[in-house]
């Protein structure tokens, strides 16, 4: 399934280019009161939920997708998780331009670990990024994004697939500087999920997605996730070695090479095999 969120906070089936409505099924979500239980409700249910999501969208007129505004699939991680300079060729491209590495070392994932973004730089396709700081620079950084469907805690690799509800697109977007990678990556609008949620059993392997980016149609960023230097059950391992998972919790695997900056008015597209594309306008904050 491709699950999407849109306009008002409604929840869509996409097939074959179209939405289908299924909102009804968000009716059997329980109404929260404080203190409201983290992670995302949808998201944990979604195991049980999927056959009524599936009924209501067979009900639905086709709604086209260009009609609609994109939200970010998951509504209300705990986290979102991060991969720094997961792929060798991006690693290199750092290390050999002042700009990105800003003087200092470049060190690789192993000795890095992961960090974390804040939750709420989180948007949609159709929301688009803001860009602050007119005088300094923001790169993109096209990234498979994983979404955890249940609670992982020390999930060892050979299971930890087993934990993920699907993947999206992700945009990583990156004030360059001076300050530490969680302040200059969690702007508002800086982490962009979409077009949809794709459920994990859609996806074979998610260590064989090709993925690219283009801004304004000019080919920018074009690499495989079998050139993670830390593959998708290992980030899983490592996440949950440190902290426990939660459903909605979202994994940025990293970006391979050809990170360069956008401008007011730009357009990006990034694209991901078996997931989709998901275009996201550039504007200012
Ligand atoms: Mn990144």
């Amino acid at each position: 399934m491709k699950i999407c969120r849109f306009d008002d906070n409604r929840i869509g089936l996409v097939k074959a280019g179209a939405i289908y409505d299924a909102s009804a099924v968000l009716e059997q979500l329980p109404d929260f009161r404080w203190p409201l239980p983290l992670g995302d409700a949808l998201i944990a249910r979604l195991p049980e939920l999927a056959p009524q999501l599936e009924a209501a969208a067979r009900d639905a007129s086709p709604i086209p997708l260009a009609a609609v505004q994109l939200l970010s699939p998951v509504a209300n991680p705990s986290k979102i998780i991060a991969a720094p300079v997961n792929y060798a060729k991006h690693m290199q491209e750092i290390a050999s331009d002042a700009s990105l590495h800003q003087g200092v070392e470049v060190k690789p994932i192993q000795s890095l670990g992961l960090f974390l973004k804040a939750v709420s730089s989180l948007v949609g396709a159709g929301e688009g990024v803001k860009l602050r700081f007119a005088e300094r620079v923001t790169d993109h950084e096209v990234e498979l994004a994983v979404v955890v469907g249940r609670r992982a805690a020390r999930v060892p690799r050979a299971r930890a697939l087993d934990y993920v509800a699907g993947y999206a697109v992700g945009l990583d977007m990156t004030l360059r500087g001076s300050e530490l990678r969680s302040l200059r990556k969690s702007l508002d609008s800086y982490t962009v999920l979409g077009p949809w949620l794709t459920t994990a059993d859609e996806i074979a392997d998610p260590g064989k997605l090709g993925l690219r980016l283009r801004v304004n149609g000019e080919p920018r960023q074009e690499s495989s996730t079998r050139n993670l230097v830390f593959d998708v059950p290992r980030l899983i391992e490592l996440a949950s070695s440190f902290y426990t998972l939660l459903p909605g919790d979202v994994i940025m695997t990293g970006t391979p090479e050809g990170v360069a900056p956008v401008a007011h008015g730009d357009r990006i597209e990034a694209e991901i095999d078996e997931i989709g594309t998901m275009t996201v306008g550039v504007g200012t904050a």
